[in-house]
């Protein structure tokens, strides 16, 4: 059968594989890292005695569960049989220093109450927020997440027709801030609800009110949690995608992707030529010069196409410097990245829940810092995780697997070391406040993500977590294509590209992209 090449098993990278895969294509994928996932990956910190804990390295919110199950219906198989999730009660739990706290409910009107009680703000305001999100959610679905933007089909249907009637209540000319202020009246909901454009590393001061899509996602479809945490997503991908046939070859990083004409005949890692089957077609070039060196082995069949799933900056820079660069895309702003603490926790915490977040005192300010002074403010805001709550097995008893994320500026060469040493006094200051006991005696493990190592991990431009920031109201046209306009057989996937960041992005892009496929 027809050979395709995958290069990263980013999430997006192993749905492409299964899609090529169920299309009839024999599928190879390469992957620099010793295992798959990419930021969607998993580790355990040992304690001393042996017990572990086991952290989710990067995504810890999970929604719109039903692409995941696309998949395995797509490959025939029944999804409940392969992949486990549940539904959560509650979103999130939120804390302010002032001693406020909230818990979102999935439950809208436990929600609306829950904000009246607290807060004192009616819950009409709330309904109608989720209400308006949802509205939005419809219009830009059909017309910026399931298609390619890069095609005429896409502006001339119907649904596109809708869309453009719409486009006025979509709030593509004010900020989501703006929005939110007009929406609520105490300005603990406006900063809940403005955190949503952390969802794509963007600023909500800055961001266009069509982000606030978002909180649908969270409230209209739901939050999830995989029974085996979030790695259970890659693993059981892995899985389906070995079963198809798909090889997947690790520590195999690809430094060329090899191209006669208009096409792409195979990918070059290190100094093996790679062609279909993920046979080697040849070493280094130079050999052929070399007085006395062995000719080539004869040019197998070159492939029939590729996807790569690593961050297009880096994929145009490093695997096709000879191509035409699209400049103006290549070098749109990025968007945040995150500092992220796996602290191993001696302890229990009832008033903690899976998703927590303590609030700065000054959120204006503190993506003031993140934006535009690339720094980290002291009073940041602190996202805690804690899988354990869900999964016990992934603490030892008695004690708590934290992930503790914080929006961090994209790597533009700050002194990261100085700066974590801070936010980790400014995180253990905060969380102690707020919870009234000393956090830094209680870590007995650590380790440390910054956006240096997301970067070097799994290449991400500037270690941005979500490829381009959104906060330009254009930023939806000014990610990469799906597929690319030199070479006919090579198509991008993965958060740097359309339609954008985060898994269920992801997951569309792979399936936009294969979508111009032909099966074999
Ligand atoms: P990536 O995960 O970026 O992986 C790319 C892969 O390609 C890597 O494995 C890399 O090694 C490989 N690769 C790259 N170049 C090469 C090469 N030349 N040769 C071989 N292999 C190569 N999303 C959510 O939905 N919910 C969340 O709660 C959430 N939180 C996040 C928190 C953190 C800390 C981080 C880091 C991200 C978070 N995200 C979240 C975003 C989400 O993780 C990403 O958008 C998504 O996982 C990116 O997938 P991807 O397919 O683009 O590939």
């Amino acid at each position: 059968s027809k050979s395709a090449v995958v290069i990263g098993a980013g999430i997006a990278g192993i749905a492409s594989a299964i899609r090529l895969a169920v299309k009839g294509y024999s599928v190879d994928v390469y992957e620099a890292n010793a295992y798959p996932g990419g930021k969607l990956s998993s580790f355990d910190q040992a304690r001393p005695g042996g017990a572990v804990y086991r952290f989710d390295a990067g995504p810890s919110l999970f929604t719109m569960p039903h692409l995941v199950e696309e998949l395995f219906r797509l490959a025939g198989r029944n999804p409940t049989d392969h992949f486990h999730y549940v539904r959560l009660d509650e979103t999130c739990r939120y804390f302010w220093d002032d001693g406020t706290r909230l818990t979102a409910w999935a439950d809208h009107q436990r929600f609306a109450s829950e904000v009246e009680t607290v807060l004192g703000e009616p819950g009409e305001h709330l309904l109608a927020h989720l209400n308006d999100s949802a509205l939005k959610y419809g219009v830009t679905e059909k017309l910026f997440l399931h298609r390619s933007l890069h095609k005429a089909s896409t502006w001339l249907n119907r649904d596109a027709l809708r869309g453009y009637l719409n486009l006025p209540k979509l709030g593509v000319f004010g900020t989501m801030n703006g929005a939110n202020e007009r929406r609520f009246r105490h300005p603990k909901l406006v900063q809940l609800f403005n955190r949503y454009a952390t969802y794509n590393g963007s600023d909500p001061y800055q961001t266009p009110a069509t982000l606030n899509i978002i909180p649908h996602l969270e409230y209209n479809i739901g939050a999830f949690f995989p029974k085996e945490g979030m790695i259970g997503i890659t693993n059981s991908l892995v899985n389906l995608a070995e079963d198809l046939g798909v090889r997947f070859h690790y520590n195999t990083r690809v430094t060329e992707i090899v191209t006669e004409g208009k096409r792409v005949v195979g990918v070059r890692a290190e100094d093996m030529e790679l062609g279909a089957e993920g046979i080697v077609l040849s070493a280094e070039p130079s050999a052929v010069n070399t007085p006395g060196a062995e000719p080539h082995a004869p040019r197998p069949a070159p492939i029939a196409l590729c996807v790569t799933n690593m961050d297009v900056v880096n994929a145009f820079r490093k695997l096709l410097p000879n191509a035409k660069q699209p400049e103006r895309i290549l070098r749109q702003p990025k968007s945040s990245s995150g500092l992220i603490f796996y602290w191993g926790i001696k302890r229990e915490f009832a008033e903690l829940g899976l998703h927590n977040i303590f609030f700065s005192n000054d959120y204006r300010t503190e993506f003031d810092y993140l934006f535009r002074r690339n720094k980290l403010y002291h009073d940041p805001t602190i996202y805690l995780n804690i899988t354990s709550k869900h999964k016990p097995d992934d603490a030892p008893p008695g004690c708590e697997n934290w992930f503790i994320l914080l929006n961090a500026p994209n790597n533009t060469g700050q002194d990261w070391d100085a700066i974590i040493d801070r936010a980790r006094q400014d995180v253990i200051r905060k969380l102690s406040h707020n919870l009234g006991v000393d956090v830094g005696s209680l870590i007995e493990t650590e380790s440390i993500l910054d956006p240096r190592s997301i970067e070097s991990k799994t290449s991400s431009s500037q270690g941005a977590l979500y490829g381009n920031s959104s906060n330009n109201r254009f930023a939806a046209f000014l990610r990469h294509a799906n597929f690319s306009r030199e070479f006919e057989n090579l198509y991008f996937v993965g958060g740097s590209v359309h339609p954008g960041g985060g898994i269920p992005l992801c997951l569309l892009s792979a399936k936009i992209a294969t979508g111009f496929v032909r099966g074999t």
